[in-house]
Formats: C-alpha cells, sequence, structure tokens
C-alpha cells in the first residue's frame, strides 16, 4: 500500500486553512461557554470505537473538530476566563510553537541542534535582565536557565539538585540515608508534595509551615523547626518559598527565608510560577527581595507572559549539583561537542532526556512584543485588578479575603458557604465567565484571577456584574 504521506503542496494548502480555523476562533470566542458544558463521556461517546485502517480526508478531520472536540472545550483563551491562574496564547506563541513543530527538533543535546540550545540559553538570559533576577542565574557564571515543561518538574529538580548538594552526590549511589528534611509553607502548591515524594524524600519529612495574616510563611517558625530537626540529629537541606501562592498569590518573605538558609547551609528554591512575571515591571520587583539568597528559581510564562503551555523557566545559582544529579552518560550520546566541555547539552538540566524547541516561541514573543509591550500587558492586568479589589471592598455584602498583590483578588459575599457556593455555581453556568474557588481561613472563597491575553475593563466589569445579581 502506499503511503499516504501529506505532500509539501498538500499541507500548505492545509495548513493554511488551519490557521484560517485557529484565527476564526480567536474571532469568535466571545460567543462560545467559558465553561465546557459536556458530561463525562459525552466526548468519547462521539468517536468510532475502532481507528480508520485506511486514511481518511482530512476535511473530515477538521469537520469533526467542530462537531466534536469544539463542545468538550473551557475556553481559557477567552476574555472571561477568570478561574485558576491563566494559561496565555498570543499569535507568536501559537506561531513559535508551529515552526518548532515544523522543525521536529529533538534538543537533547548541543548537537543535536546547536541553535536549539543556544537560543534558549540566550533568551534564558534575557529573562534574567527583563526580571532584574540575580546575574548568578546568568549563563556567563557558575548558574544558567533551562526551559522545563512546568513548575512542578522544575521544582522537582530543585529537589534533586539539593539533595546531591546536601549528600555530596551519595543519594545518588546508595539513596538518601534517610534523615534529610524539607520545609515550606501551609500555602505552598502541590508540586511541593509532589516532588519530595517522587525524589525518596518522603512526606513525614516536608514540614508546613505556619503562615500569617498575609498567608506568607513566618520565618520564625522556619526557623525553630530547622532548629527541632537539627537537635534531633536529622538534615534540614531543602526550602520552599513561594512568590505569590496558588491559592492568593501570597508572597513569602524571601530575604528573611533565605538568611536562614544561609545560616544552615540549607537549599532555598523560590517557587514564583505565576507572579514572577509581575518582575518585569520595576515598581513590582519588591516581589523578589531576596532572591539573590536562592539557589533555584522558578516562573511561567505560560501563565501570564504570553506564551503558550508549556514554557517554564527555571533557574540556578550554581549549575554543579544539578548535572551532578541528572547527567548519566551512556556511550550513544558521547559526542566530541559534549566531551570539549565548551556547549551546554540541556538533557542533564531536566528529568527527561528529549526535549523540544520551546526556546522559539519564546523568542517570537519577545520580539513580537518587546520588553515595553510586556509591561504594558502586565500592568493593564495588575491596574483592573486593583479596580476589581476596590469594589469588592466598597461593596457591603462582599469583603476582600486577602491582599491582592498581583493579579488575584479572593473575595467572599458574607452570607457564608452556601451562598458563595450559589454564587459560583450560577455565574459560572451563565457561560460569560469562569471563576473557581479556595479555602481561606476555612471559609469558602471565590477566586478572580486577571491574566488573560485579551482581558480588557469591560470583561472585568461585566464579571463584577455577574457576580453582583448572582448574589442578590
Ligand atoms: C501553577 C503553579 C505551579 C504549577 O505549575 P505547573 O507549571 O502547572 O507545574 C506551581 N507553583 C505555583 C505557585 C503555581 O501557581
Amino acid at each position: 500500500m502506499a503511503i499516504p504521506h501529506m505532500t509539501p503542496s498538500e499541507f500548505r494548502k492545509r495548513g493554511r486553512e488551519v490557521i484560517d480555523w485557529i484565527a476564526d476562533y480567536m474571532e469568535r470566542i466571545e460567543g462560545y461557554p467559558v465553561l465546557s458544558t459536556v458530561k463525562p463521556g459525552d466526548i468519547r461517546a462521539m468517536l468510532p470505537e475502532h481507528p480508520p485502517t485506511t486514511g481518511e480526508e482530512f476535511d473530515d478531520v477538521i469537520a469533526d473538530l467542530d462537531r466534536i472536540v469544539m463542545p468538550g472545550i473551557t475556553h481559557w483563551q477567552s476574555p472571561g476566563f477568570h478561574a485558576f491562574f491563566n494559561a496565555n496564547a498570543s499569535g507568536p506563541a501559537i506561531l513559535g510553537d508551529l515552526v518548532s513543530s515544523g522543525l521536529g527538533v529533538q534538543g537533547m543535546l548541543w548537537i543535536t541542534s546547536p541553535a536549539c540550545t543556544e537560543l534558549e540559553t540566550h533568551v534564558m538570559d534575557w529573562l534574567v535582565e527583563m526580571l532584574d533576577l540575580p546575574p548568578a542565574f546568568l549563563s556567563s557564571g557558575a548558574g544558567g536557565g533551562v526551559i522545563q515543561d512546568s513548575a512542578s518538574s522544575a521544582t522537582l529538580t530543585a529537589v534533586i539538585a539539593a539533595r546531591e548538594a546536601a549528600t555530596l552526590g551519595t543519594a545518588n549511589r546508595t539513596g538518601t540515608a534517610g534523615g534529610l528534611i524539607a520545609y515550606t509553607s501551609t500555602q505552598a502548591h502541590s508540586s511541593v508534595e509532589k516532588g519530595i515524594r517522587i525524589a525518596g524524600i518522603g512526606i513525614d519529612n516536608l514540614r508546613s509551615i505556619e503562615v500569617d495574616a498575609a498567608f506568607a510563611m513566618r520565618p520564625v517558625a522556619l526557623e525553630k523547626a530547622i532548629e527541632k530537626d537539627l537537635a534531633a540529629g536529622r538534615r534540614p537541606f531543602f526550602v520552599c518559598a513561594t512568590v505569590g501562592s496558588t491559592s492568593s498569590t501570597a508572597i513569602d518573605p524571601v530575604r528573611e527565608i533565605g538568611e536562614i538558609c544561609r545560616r544552615h547551609g540549607i537549599w532555598l528554591h523560590v517557587d514564583a510560577a505565576l507572579a514572577g512575571t509581575a518582575a518585569l515591571l520595576p515598581e513590582m520587583r519588591w516581589i523578589h527581595d531576596g532572591v539573590e539568597l536562592a539557589d533555584s528559581y522558578v516562573f511561567n510564562p505560560h501563565k501570564w507572559m504570553l506564551t503558550n503551555f508549556d514554557c517554564t523557566a527555571f533557574f540556578v545559582a550554581d549549575r554543579t549539583p544539578l548535572i551532578g544529579a541528572l547527567s548519566v552518560l551512556p556511550e550513544y550520546l558521547r559526542n566530541e561537542a559534549s566531551a570539549s566541555g565548551a556547549v551546554i547539552d540541556y538533557r542533564d538540566w531536566q528529568i527527561p532526556l528529549g526535549r523540544r524547541f520551546r526556546a522559539l516561541k519564546l523568542w517570537f514573543v519577545i520580539r513580537h512584543y518587546g520588553v515595553g509591550g510586556l509591561q504594558a500587558f502586565v500592568r493593564e492586568h495588575l491596574r483592573l485588578t486593583k479596580l476589581f479589589a476596590s469594589w469588592v471592598d466598597a461593596d457591603d455584602d462582599f469583603e476582600l479575603a486577602a491582599p491582592a498583590p498581583v493579579n488575584l483578588v479572593c473575595f467572599r459575599h458574607s452570607g457564608g458557604d452556601d451562598v458563595n457556593q450559589r454564587i459560583l455555581e450560577q455565574v459560572n453556568q451563565s457561560g460569560e465567565i469562569y471563576l473557581n474557588h479556595t479555602k481561606l481561613d476555612a471559609k469558602l472563597t471565590i477566586r478572580m484571577s486577571i491574566g488573560q491575553t485579551h482581558t480588557e475593563e469591560r470583561h472585568v466589569r461585566k464579571a463584577w456584574e455577574l457576580i453582583r445579581k448572582a448574589s442578590a
């Protein structure tokens, strides 16, 4: 049987159709209900039980996108999407990803596509400059940056590098001898616990440090916990501070935490997955006060920096323990460039071996928007967040449940959990917006994230009107 490859000319034609399909979607996005209304199993029920034996018409595939896939889409790119944290898409990022797909590069080693590695190193250095991060994260020194698939992977990688540093490499050979203790706050992202589990540290050895009234880690409580563990002969090795917690964007006092870590020789990892992007603005750089004391740092351009998922920026101040922990060199990966030590092989900076050419989309985004364009984008969302928070604050029926230092407003109706639950269900059923909840001080709290690519003041006003109406 002839193999039915898509010829370049057919690809050109179909490619244009697909780009048109995406552009139509962008134009119509506000017409879709933000939250998909399908029931479990609805999408699968529309799919044939068996795969096709012979290839099908591409027209039919596209038609099924509209018929089968679209009803099951929750529209993350709708300006009415205010749940979780946003996951921005943008034209230049989509096109950068498309080029990455077209090149089909697997960039595990420098030699497997020098541009994949060098462009990545370069845009990571650009990010250090753009966010005014510590110079130790630049590739020109002992540290450097790498693009990973998620903040979760980056935090796991940090735990493993910290384990390497704390055990002088013995953990790689013999496993941890036990006694290693990690610390984070009660408000840390679930990926910290996951990383601790996967790295074999054991969650009994992860301490959840209490927080203050603004949900930020209490450094005094951290130091007490460390001293208690030391007194018991255990080995504190890893602290994760959060800049912009997922529940409420609380900002841990990184400087005080970092000084404690320095005193005790403990690895400090800073998780700024969402909030890091805010440091594009000089007036927001206070969120990073003390980050120069960190051994590793992560933020997600795929949340609020217009770069399609997946794109996580992970930095270390010293790459030696990272590479020591993750480099395994079988014969088939040996090559002259790697042996010379003159190149970076990013396979040694991450969990998997293989890697996509993700730097392209980030490069497209930074060049298309410019630093000034990205700053204007973030600044507008911060303005809208303050505006929304002021409406909540001025309303007798509602209260702010936490400070809103970045682009998330946590609030609740004074009527209690049931009322807030009803408000959430009603506004989400409207199809116009999508919000989710958290619990703060054991009370149901509504989260309003303002960070979608096309969210403007009119969308935020509309959301508040819907919330007010649902509370009546
Ligand atoms: C979103 C988030 C994460 C997880 O990000 P992924 O890239 O999805 O793994 C981790 N930490 C914080 C603070 C987050 O907001």
